[in-house]
């Protein structure tokens, strides 16, 4: 049985393709090993956000090489589509897919083990019309399930280099939704958690004016369903109807990722972003007045080109402000092929480092200040993970909570009192009723 091992860097809609290129693998009876076994075929998935995505995609590669030099090696997702001639160069590379075509990974990998030469099956993406719909292949039992519904962004924020590696805005269908949901939901999957690139923007390519509110209800509509939760999404694109859904519906979970990237107007001016921070923030104080127990996390962006020490205080100031449950610090990177990159004052990157540092801190402060407001409260927590007499999971607004392993098992679902602060989250006592 020939033996692959697959692996992903970036975001989590990456971790769903990976996840359903392994299901194309698994339908063909091929043995799937951890990314540092001795394997026959290495599918990298790579990420190309951040400069840091790229030296990793290429550290993984050489791994890979070294590992076995006879192995056929295939480079997929956002590093090929932005730079397949880069890729191609690297040594051990046989194959570069972009972000489309990964339905035929098998059958790239298979002639590749046949021919000379690289294969490069990079096509135009700014042409994709279809959302390529890879139904998913999964062994039953397991607790979250990702589920990609969208595909592209067509926002061109100025520092983004997503738009140009993964084109157009392609949405599934409701019918493959509701299909693939079922079968999550049949192989005991408790949570789904809906994933896209520019989530807020399903449906604008469909017919019959279909937005994410379907989508989500098409989930909610399936019996047995536990919990159901939202990728990222854009604040602007938070309708009534969806907020409203929080409070009809308590499978659908009280967390929303809504990246605020700069809080600061002229910096989110120049990021091409459309809105303002009072913007911001008059959103978030309705979505607390509609559903208080909601989570909001976030992610920040410092150091932006022209982002001077007074502006980045401006920034920090605004977040001081406000109950973000978590934060996604970055530093700007700059890509190639963006606006951003050639704007003038970029910010040195020992200033960016330091900004970081000192936007990270704050994160901190602002989780444990969420966190505290549980200690004493009884939850619903899902658990995922047991490190020996550990086990930890998720509550339904993103709380990790930590219990003696003893307690609880994996998969499932528990009450469990809170009674401290604990590493990134909670330590906890599962309520035996
Ligand atoms: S919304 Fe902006 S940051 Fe997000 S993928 Fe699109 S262009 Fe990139």
């Amino acid at each position: 049985m020939p033996r692959v091992a697959l692996t992903t860097l970036g975001c989590k809609v990456n971790q769903f393709e990976t996840e359903t290129m392994e299901g194309l693998f698994k339908k063909r009876n091929y043995e799937i090993v951890d990314f540092d076994e001795h394997a026959d075929f290495y599918i990298i998935n790579t990420c190309s956000v951040t400069h840091l995505g790229e030296k990793k995609s290429r550290q993984l590669i050489r791994r890979a090489m070294r590992l076995n030099p006879q192995a056929i090696i295939a480079v997929t997702g956002c590093y090929s589509q932005i730079a397949p001639d880069q890729v191609s160069e690297i040594e051990g590379v046989k194959v570069i897919v972009g972000t489309k075509e990964r339905h035929k990974i098998v059958e790239l990998v298979e002639r590749a083990a046949k021919e000379e030469g690289v294969i490069n099956a990079i096509t135009d993406i700014m042409k994709a019309k279809e959302f390529e719909d890879i139904p998913l292949f999964q062994s039953p039992g397991r607790t979250r399930a990702f589920l990609k519904i969208q595909e592209g962004c067509t926002n061109f924020c100025t520092y983004c280099i997503i738009p140009y590696a993964r084109g157009p805005l392609r949405s599934r269908r409701l019918e493959s939704i509701k299909k693939e949901a079922e079968k999550l939901v049949e192989g005991e999957f408790k949570e789904i958690v809906l994933t896209g690139i520019h989530l807020g923007a399903y449906g604008r390519d469909l017919e019959d004016n279909i937005n994410l509110v379907d989508a989500v209800k098409t989930v909610l509509s399936i019996q047995g369903l536990k919990r159901l939760r939202l990728g990222s999404l854009e604040s602007i694109e938070l309708s009534p109807e969806l907020l409203e859904l929080f409070t009809l519906d308590n499978r659908f979970c009280s967390h929303l990722h809504l990246p605020l990237q700069a809080g600061q107007n002229d910096i989110l001016k120049a990021m091409n972003r459309h809105y303002t921070v009072a913007e911001y923030r008059e959103l978030i104080n309705h979505v607390f007045e509609k559903v208080p127990n909601i989570a909001i996390s976030t992610d920040i962006i410092v150091g932006f080109p022209g982002e001077t020490e007074e502006l980045f205080e401006q920034s920090l100031n605004f977040v001081r402000t406000m109950n973000f449950s978590k934060m996604h610090v970055f530093p700007y990177s700059k890509r190639k092929g963006t606006p951003a990159a050639s704007y003038p004052n970029q910010v040195d990157e020992h200033e960016k480092k330091e900004r970081v540092h000192r936007m990270q801190l704050l994160a901190d402060e602002k989780a444990q200040e969420f966190h505290k407001t549980f200690v004493g409260k009884t939850v619903q927590v899902l658990f995922e993970t047991k490190h020996n007499e550990v086990t930890d999971g998720l509550t339904d607004n993103y709380i990790r909570v930590y219990v003696d392993s003893d307690s609880v098992h994996t998969g499932e679902i528990y009450k469990v009192y809170l009674e401290k602060i604990y590493k990134d989250g909670l330590w906890g006592k599962r309520i035996v009723e």
